[in-house]
């Protein structure tokens, strides 16, 4: 590899790092969780892959991106690194193939024609595609354009879009995945998710994950069983372009 990051950005990530970990620690404590049931999957969207393999470097092994651009050129670029990629974007059909190609675990799952079009991409690979269910959250409240633009199933369309991935070969039903709704309390929010959880995981035991929390609100979610929380601005820096 020629590019590597500069020296004050390695000294600005690993600062973030410390303090990302601190704060799921500290969330776990006060849940009474232990820190090592939670991933931490840092989302690089916009940012590059230098940045990538220099957190890697520190210790993180879980990698996502939002778009199949960027993932495409930057999981190549840091190939040797054993990084786990996961795909947390609102993901199209045409796009399908190229993500399950590059990612080990596709977290947006959001309907039937994805499922069947990440099979038939990852038919006769070694390994299966871990998928999560995207459950739109509404926190008790009607369904909203802030619902629409976040993506996942409804609730109640969650347990037959599980089943599905789960008899789908090439894919691994891993569990549930949810963005909080800005307009509802995170607490509220990640409360419901744990229920379409567990329902989920009382027809598919194996299917424990439970992807919620991002910056802004990982306590809340790690309160409410998060096993994956997805962290960008705080370990990374604000995002310049739209991400
Ligand atoms: C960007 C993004 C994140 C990270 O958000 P931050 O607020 O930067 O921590 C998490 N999940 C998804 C689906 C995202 O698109």
């Amino acid at each position: 590899m020629t590019d590597v990051a500069s020296a004050s950005r390695l000294v600005e990530l690993q600062a973030n790092l410390i303090a990302v970990r601190r704060s799921i620690a500290t969330a776990c404590a006060a849940a009474g969780r232990d820190p090592a049931e939670v991933t931490l999957v840092a989302v690089t969207k916009t940012f590059p892959a230098t940045d990538v393999s220099a957190l890697a470097g520190l210790g993180v092994t879980d990698i996502g991106e939002n778009r199949d651009g960027e993932l495409r050129a930057k999981a190549p670029a840091v190939a040797d690194l054993g990084i786990h990629w996961h795909f947390v974007g609102q993901l199209q059909s045409n796009k399908a193939r190229s993500v399950a190609a590059h990612a080990d675990v596709v977290q947006s799952v959001d309907r039937a024609s994805l499922v069947t079009a990440l099979a038939k991409a990852r038919a006769g690979a070694d390994r299966p595609l871990r998928c999560l269910v995207q459950v739109a959250l509404s926190g008790g409240r009607a369904v909203d354009r802030g619902r629409a633009r976040r993506g996942g199933m409804a609730p109640a369309g969650v347990p037959a879009l599980a089943e599905l991935v789960a008899g789908s070969s090439g894919l691994e039903l891993a569990g549930v995945m949810a963005v909080a709704p800005l307009e509802v309390d995170a607490d509220q929010a990640f409360a419901e998710l744990a229920r379409v959880a567990d329902r989920v995981r009382a027809d598919h035991p194996s299917a424990t994950w439970v992807s919620a929390g991002m910056s802004a609100d990982l306590e809340a979610a790690i309160r409410h069983g998060a096993t994956h929380v997805r962290v960008g601005r705080a370990l990374l820096g604000q995002r310049l372009a739209a991400g």
